[in-house]
This record gives C-alpha cells, sequence and structure tokens, in this order.
C-alpha cells in the first residue's frame, strides 16, 4: 500500500492521505486555490516558515476494475500517475510495492490518461491532483493536535450569496466572529486509557467566548503534571507572539486557515525531546563561547599572520556541527510544534495590508492562554 489514510487527523474533509516510511509525506488532494497559494509561498518567506514545507503536486488516478491500470493487489486504491518535486524518488522507494510494480503502475496509469480527464469532468474538480506537505505531526510519539480555525470571516470574497449567508451565521453563532478563532477538532492523548480522547468539530463550535477557556482546559488535559503543562502553555505563548510579529507584515486574506498546534503526550518522550533540545542550545552556546574567546586571544596576540588558514578551519567546523545536527533530514523527537495550515481559501493580497481577522484571533488565544497560566499555574 502505498498511500494510508492520514492518522491523527483533527479537522476537515476526509481524503487526507500519508505516504513515506514514517508516514512523512501528507498527500492532500488541491484545489486550485490552496496549490497557488503553496506556489507563491516562496515569495513571502517569512509567513512560509510558519507553514509546513511544500514538496511539490502528485497526480493520482483511480485503480478502476477492468480498466488498464487494474492491479488487483491495489483494491481500488490510488496510484501514483506523476509526480512533480523532488520527493519523487524517495516516494517510490518508500512504498511497499517492489519497484517493478510501481513503476507498471505509474505507467499504466500514464497510459490512460482519458481515464484521469473523464473523471475530472464528473467531479466538477480534479481530485486527483494533489498537494504533497511536510507532516507536522512527524517527531511525537503522542501527538496531541488542535485544529485551531482563524479569522472571522469564513468565505471568499467571490463565494455565492448562499454561502456568504451560511457561513456569516455559522461565524456569529461561534466565537469566529467574537474571538477570531474558533476550536475546531482535538484529540488528547489519556495515557491510563493508552488512546486518544477525541473532541469533534460540533463540540468546537458550541463553544462560546464563555466557554471556550474550559475548551482549552480539555485540549490541555494530557495527564502530564502541572510542570510539563505550563511549559507546553508558555511554549504556545512565545510562538503565537511570533506569529502575531510576523502577521502583522503580511498582505494576505486567510479564509478558514488553521493553526495546528501539537504538543507531546507521552510524558517520557516529552522529556527525551527537551533534553534534545537543551544539547542543541549548550552546543550553539558553548560554540559561541569558544570563537568570541579565541577572537579575543587572537585580538590580544595582535597575530594576524595565518588568519585566513584560521577562518577556513571554522568554517569546516561549522559543517560538521550542522551534519551532526541533522541527521540525515530524519526528525527528532519534538516538544511543541505550531504551523499555519489549510489556505483552500487564501489568497496573497499586496497592497491590501494585514488579515485583521486574524491579527484578532491570534490576540485573542494569546490572552485567553495567559489567563489559563495565571489560573491554572499562578503564573503572573
Ligand atoms: P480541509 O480543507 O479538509 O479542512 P486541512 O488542510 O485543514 O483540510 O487538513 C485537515 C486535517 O488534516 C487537519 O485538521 C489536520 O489534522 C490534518 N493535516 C493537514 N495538513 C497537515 C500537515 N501538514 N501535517 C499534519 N497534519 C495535517
Ligand atoms: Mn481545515
Amino acid at each position: 500500500m502505498i498511500l494510508n489514510p492520514l492518522s491523527n487527523q483533527v479537522g476537515g474533509h476526509d481524503g487526507v492521505l500519508s505516504m513515506g516510511d514514517d508516514n512523512e509525506i501528507i498527500v492532500k488532494p488541491a484545489l486550485p486555490q490552496e496549490l497557488k497559494f503553496y506556489e507563491e509561498s516562496v515569495l513571502h518567506a517569512e509567513l512560509a516558515a510558519w507553514m509546513p514545507t511544500y514538496y511539490g503536486t502528485l497526480t493520482l488516478t483511480r485503480n478502476q476494475p477492468g480498466q488498464a491500470g487494474d492491479q488487483s493487489s491495489t483494491n481500488g486504491a490510488p496510484i501514483i500517475k506523476a509526480l512533480n518535486g523532488y520527493v519523487l524518488s524517495d516516494m517510490m522507494a518508500a512504498s511497499t510495492l517492489d519497484e517493478e510494480d510501481a513503476a507498471n503502475a505509474a505507467a499504466a496509469a500514464i497510459a490512460e490518461p482519458d481515464v484521469v480527464a473523464d473523471e475530472a469532468e464528473d467531479n466538477g474538480v480534479n481530485d486527483d491532483e494533489c498537494i504533497c506537505l511536510e507532516n507536522v505531526s512527524l517527531g511525537f510519539k503522542k501527538p496531541c493536535v488542535l485544529d485551531l480555525k482563524m479569522g472571522t470571516q469564513l468565505y471568499d470574497d467571490d463565494a455565492s450569496e448562499e454561502k456568504k449567508a451560511r457561513l456569516g451565521a455559522v461565524a456569529a453563532n461561534t466565537t469566529t466572529l467574537p474571538l477570531g478563532f474558533r476550536m475546531t477538532g482535538f484529540e488528547v492523548y489519556d495515557s491510563e486509557k493508552d488512546d486518544f480522547t477525541k473532541y469533534s468539530k460540533h463540540y468546537g463550535k458550541g463553544l462560546t467566548e464563555d466557554t471556550v477557556l474550559d475548551g482549552f482546559r480539555a485540549y490541555f488535559a494530557a495527564k502530564l503534571g502541572p510542570e510539563r503543562m505550563r511549559l507546553i502553555i508558555e511554549r504556545f505563548v512565545n510562538d503565537l507572539t511570533d506569529f502575531l510579529a510576523t502577521i502583522e507584515t503580511q498582505e494576505l486574506r486567510m479564509r478558514s486557515s488553521s493553526l495546528l498546534m501539537i504538543y507531546e503526550g507521552d510524558a517520557e518522550a516529552f522529556d527525551a525531546g527537551l533534553s534534545i533540545e537543551q544539547e542543541k542550545i549548550a552546543a550553539v552556546v558553548a560554540r559561541a563561547q569558544a570563537h568570541m574567546e579565541k577572537g579575543a586571544r587572537e585580538d590580544q596576540e595582535g597575530d594576524d599572520e595565518d588568519d585566513d588558514n584560521e577562518e577556513d578551519e571554522d568554517d569546516e567546523d561549522f559543517e560538521d556541527y550542522e551534519e551532526d545536527d541533522e541527521e540525515d533530514g530524519e526528525v527528532g523527537q519534538k516538544v511543541t510544534d505550531i504551523r499555519l495550515i489549510d489556505f483552500a481559501h487564501s489568497t496573497w493580497t499586496p497592497g491590501q495590508g494585514p488579515d485583521e481577522g486574524v491579527v484578532k484571533g491570534v490576540k485573542s488565544a494569546l490572552a485567553l492562554f495567559e489567563k489559563l497560566l495565571k489560573e491554572d499555574y499562578q503564573i503572573e
């Protein structure tokens, strides 16, 4: 099986898939607007840093019985037709089909382009075109994931009147309009049951300005103890503060985009992630100190004879360090992560200033997290 349904999906439509040995790549049916948004994100590095890495597109075709792509072994599952982007060889290698099967399947699908075109017409959209993204929940053992839908307006400006009225009412009847965000789905790891407690979008829709803090309490309910949980919330406060500074400089309109927030729900993994981070910080500090001491020593000695040589050595040291750090691109244990996702209704709008609805949402989330720290963790 090449593609799996995404585990830990907390919101949105069915049909988000993942692939790779560690399901490290998200494969999501792409609406043209989302594809365009990702393609253009390279021009907006500051915001792109908050988005999952975009790998490229992948076209899937249904493996229908009796057609050229039919292979009973894949049971009507989507197969790879074509892939643009640099992960092609990795993806093929990661599949459990042997290489020859995968190549045959791809060739058969490419030989039948009409099948894909017909399906696209039937569906109204080409749902075989997918975007490939970094799976943000990779690096967590028990990811506690929250999809926080941002902004005060949920529809595009060019939506139908019917859709505007319908989604306008949803905004007014939930926390979307008053607070600029709504908790969509989330799930929390329960170590006693060794299972996730799941909250649907209906739960989030039922929350009001007065009860939404309890919604966050439900999200921060993994049994990690108050010290770890306080740290998690403080990290989110720091990240949201940075994110706010970013979006205040960005000119775009996000409609129904989400902040995907994740924290580690397994205490042991959490501590391991934390010590990996601390080791990294210690290594950087030690290096910076060594560098400064060396500089000071050289200044004192006034010896600039073989300066060039020494600079070369420095560069080599630095490369070594980077390589050690990255270990073949493997994702290490994470503690928390926060990323902006879902751009099916978002557009870059140069000259039109920031999205005030999203700015409002980040500010209210920050205020609530700070309130939580104060009330439940006695942090002023
Ligand atoms: P939709 O348009 O259906 O709402 P989203 O982009 O919001 O699609 O994705 C739906 C869900 O899939 C999210 O709530 C999240 O749980 C999961 N998801 C989407 N993208 C990623 C990603 N890059 N990494 C991890 N999980 C993701
Ligand atoms: Mn979504």
